[in-house]
């Protein structure tokens, strides 16, 4: 028989490594993502590995990690030989195409999406959408980073709801909003935004899918307005 101790010490070592590896590639990955969201990386701008090793004090492995994730979320480009820069940013054109895509696919999504709801996935909703409200931390950057991060899984939840994978999928790919967060890094953007959440909830609140269709349609059409100066 074996010995039960013996297995969870084998177990139990292995992990513990691999956690404490985690929550150092994820804190790296946290500090050099609020550095790109908040533009102290700008769109564009070379990112210099041996820098970074500096500046957070650890290792380059962790860096490397981080950027290649990063990579994978469109935030940073990788080229043969010359390395790692922050991705430009998004063009006015690519702008006006993103904001048709959401604008034919959101609104009729939430309306799909409030047809279907159920207590438990309103509660789901209203959670994602109240993390975006709490203002613990007096970290500008962070709360920035972290409402841009929370604005796009609000944005998924509704779509997983909507149950359409192809257009959820489609909009994942395109990392809409670590793109257009980048375009402008100002508390309005946020604050205004807060309130159009609080409309779509009440529509889905009320399992009003007519509502929810409009009020998606108003934050996304509010949304492009509020960053089209960034363009002038
Ligand atoms: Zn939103």
């Amino acid at each position: 028989m074996q010995n039960p101790d013996v297995k969870l010490d084998d177990d139990a070592r292995p992990t513990g490594r691999i956690q404490r590896a985690n929550s150092l590639a994820g804190d790296v990955y946290e500090a050099i993502f609020q550095q790109l969201m908040s533009l102290k990386i700008a769109p564009g701008s070379r990112i210099t590995v041996d820098n970074l090793v500096r500046e957070l004090d650890v290792s380059h492995t962790p860096i490397r990690e981080a950027l290649g994730r990063l990579e994978g979320e469109g935030l940073v480009i990788k080229t043969h030989l010359i390395g790692y820069r922050a991705a430009p940013q998004i063009t006015r054109r690519r702008f006006d195409e993103l904001y048709e895509l959401r604008l034919l696919l959101e609104p009729a999504a939430a309306a799909k999406a409030a047809a279907g709801l159920d207590a438990a996935r309103l509660a789901a909703l209203q959670e994602a959408a109240g993390v975006m409200t709490r203002r613990d931390g007096r970290d500008e950057r962070l709360r920035y980073s972290n409402f841009a991060r929370q604005d796009a899984i609000f944005h998924d939840k509704i779509m997983e709801f909507a149950q359409n994978e192809i257009i959820r999928e489609t909009l994942n790919h395109q990392h809409t909003h670590f793109h257009i967060f980048r375009l402008m890094y100002h508390s309005r953007v946020t604050e205004e935004a807060l309130d159009e959440h609080e409309a779509i909830l009440s529509a889905f609140a009320a399992g009003d899918a007519n509502a929810a269709r409009t009020a998606m349609r108003v934050h996304i059409e509010n949304s492009r307005d509020r960053l089209l100066p960034a363009f002038e």
